[in-house]
């Protein structure tokens, strides 16, 4: 798997840096936000690094694929897919991207606000 030494997600995919998994398969890997915007908040990224979701769809389009597989699993294995839950992934500043390696957070357990809720 392709990583980048200086990105917190891939140290986190080796164990470099702590992390609360909720759910992996060989390429995916998800764990808990350390900072919540809801009661339930996870982090979904693939375990080869690319930086946003336009480079992933260009250079390794399969990784979507993987990753909504697993979202998928993760949220019918929990009541997420049942009460509700909501994906969101943020490209550069204007969106608030802090973490340069491709995530997708999956936000749930209450009812969500925004969006036209
Ligand atoms: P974004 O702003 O879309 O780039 O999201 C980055 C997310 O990573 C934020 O929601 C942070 O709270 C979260 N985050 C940063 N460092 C860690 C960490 N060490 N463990 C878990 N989540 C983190
Ligand atoms: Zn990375």
């Amino acid at each position: 798997m392709e990583q980048e030494k200086s990105c917190l997600f891939c140290k986190i995919v080796n164990g470099e840096v702590p992390s609360e998994k909720v759910f992996e398969t060989s390429k995916v890997y998800a764990f808990k936000d350390i900072y919540p915007q809801a009661v339930e908040h996870y982090l979904f990224i693939h375990k080869e690094h690319t930086k946003n979701i336009n480079s992933m769809a260009a250079q390794k389009p399969e990784h979507l694929e993987d990753i909504f597989k697993a979202i998928k699993e993760f949220t019918q294995q929990t009541y997420l897919e049942t009460s509700g839950f909501r994906v969101v992934t943020n490209v550069n500043k204007n969106a608030g991207q802090t973490v340069f390696h491709t995530h997708f957070h999956v936000l749930g357990g209450e009812q969500l606000k925004g969006f036209g809720v």
